[in-house]
């Protein structure tokens, strides 16, 4: 399988300009700027059928073509690289490893969308990314690929990389946006979308790092030729995240549509101990509802999972054997949504709180006759019922666990002690 997205990142000194260069980089930015115009460079997107790598899994060309072409308004592309979902390390590679493949499709996309302005959004915590980052934006600007009349095509771009603070919800594109105009970073209501009151009510078009990598290859090889990789309305390859009790954890580029089992298995080298049996996967990131042990041979991408219950979310891949307490992972889970949760909507600042007290006195051998119900009623009333993902994102996890395990919560409260 050609590798797209991680081609250049064991190469010595990777991360530099001149490297990246000497692979062929930066010549679709130059096909984009020279031989097409931006609906032509939306239409090869479109072709591709890419659909975005950041959880939501909205093709990219329709994004890309909601911006209104003729608003005399500044347009803004920025990349979300604030990735924070727990079991999600996929970004930070090529971040690290390739900067100027996504340096290239911010450039691509900022055309596409006619913005003249463009931000990277990368997480507080990402502090080498950042260094990373800033240095290759510098080189950028010095070959002429960022600044003014980029190329002599007369194509002016600039590019700000603005660093997050440490917040989770800062990844949900609204709480980004209101992040850059020096805000808190609280969701927005939706519509109005980005696409039309975006930055400074300006319109804004978000993409993933991993979505916007993708987009030099697209562009010179054609959307067809990406098509063709992965399955129908799941195309192109896909950075897997492996974690957890197996043996090779990392990060796996591959195509989508891979069965779980091949990717725990054979790519992740089996369970971390022999004589451990598989129990429970979180296919996309914690967010995600869990998948049990007789769900392995799903395959991984986004209308498979959600066939089968689950979403394809990050491809955050968290591997659970036969040793976890599913309260305790539960209430993991639990502690982290309701620590990140902005405070505005009443069900998931007060719904995450409750759920996050149920399972802790569960786990310490403090639950009541009727607290799985009561957990479970608590979820229900979060789901759908909040401003921005976050209440679905605690929801959906602790909902799935109860639904699948829910002999484990009955014996913490029967017992006063865990299962395993
Ligand atoms: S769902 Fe939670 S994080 Fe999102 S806006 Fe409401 S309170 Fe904030």
């Amino acid at each position: 399988m050609e590798l797209i997205l991680t081609k250049n990142i064991h190469k010595l000194n990777s991360e530099s300009i001149d490297v990246y260069l000497s692979g062929g980089g930066y010549r679709s930015h130059e096909k984009a700027l020279k031989t097409m115009t931006p609906d032509q460079v939306i239409e090869e997107v479109k072709k591709s059928g890419i659909r975005g790598r950041g959880g939501a899994g909205f093709p990219m060309g329709g994004k890309w073509g909601f911006v209104p072409k003729d608003d005399s308004r500044p347009h803004y592309m920025v990349c979300n690289a604030d990735e924070s979902e727990p079991g999600t390390f996929k970004d930070r590679i090529i971040i690290e490893k390739d900067p100027h493949l996504l340096i290239e499709g911010i450039i691509i996309g900022s055309y596409a969308i006619r913005a003249h302005l463009a931000f990277i959004y990368i997480r507080g915590e990402y502090v080498h990314g950042y260094n990373i980052l800033k240095k290759a934006i510098a080189e950028t600007y010095d070959k002429g690929f960022l600044g003014k009349n980029i190329l002599g095509t007369g194509f002016n771009l600039d590019l700000i990389l603005h660093r997050g603070a440490g917040a989770y919800i800062c990844g949900e594109e609204t709480a980004l946006m209101d992040s850059i105009e020096g805000k808190r970073g609280n969701p927005r209501l939706k519509p109005p979308f980005p696409a039309q009151i975006g930055i400074f009510k300006n319109p804004t078009n978000i993409n993933n790092v991993e979505t916007l990598a993708n987009v030099p290859a697209i562009i010179e090889k054609g959307g067809e030729w990406y098509s063709k990789i992965g399955r129908a309305n799941n195309t192109g390859t896909k950075l897997y995240c492996l974690s957890g009790h197996i043996k090779r954890p990392g990060v796996y580029e591959l195509p989508l549509g891979i069965p779980l089992r091949e990717l725990i298995y054979n790519h992740g080298g089996g369970m971390l101990q022999d004589d451990r049996k598989l129990k429970a996967v979180i296919p996309g990131g914690s967010s995600v509802p869990v998948l049990t042990a007789d769900q392995v041979d799903v395959l991984m991408d986004f209308d498979s999972l959600q066939a089968a219950g689950s979403m394809l979310g990050s491809a955050g891949i968290i591997v659970m054997d036969d040793s976890v307490c599913m309260v305790k992972a539960t209430h993991r889970i639990t502690k982290f949504y309701a620590h990140e949760s902005c405070g505005q909507c009443t069900p998931c600042r007060e719904g995450t709180g409750w759920m996050e007290k149920l399972l802790r006195r569960m786990e310490a051998g403090r639950g009541e006759n009727g607290d799985t119900e009561l957990l479970y009623d608590v979820a229900q009333n979060i789901l759908g019922n909040t401003i921005c993902p976050l209440g679905d994102a605690a929801a959906m996890p602790v909902m799935s666990f109860v639904e699948k395990f829910r002999e484990e919560f009955e014996f913490h409260i029967s017992n006063k002690r865990c299962m395993v």
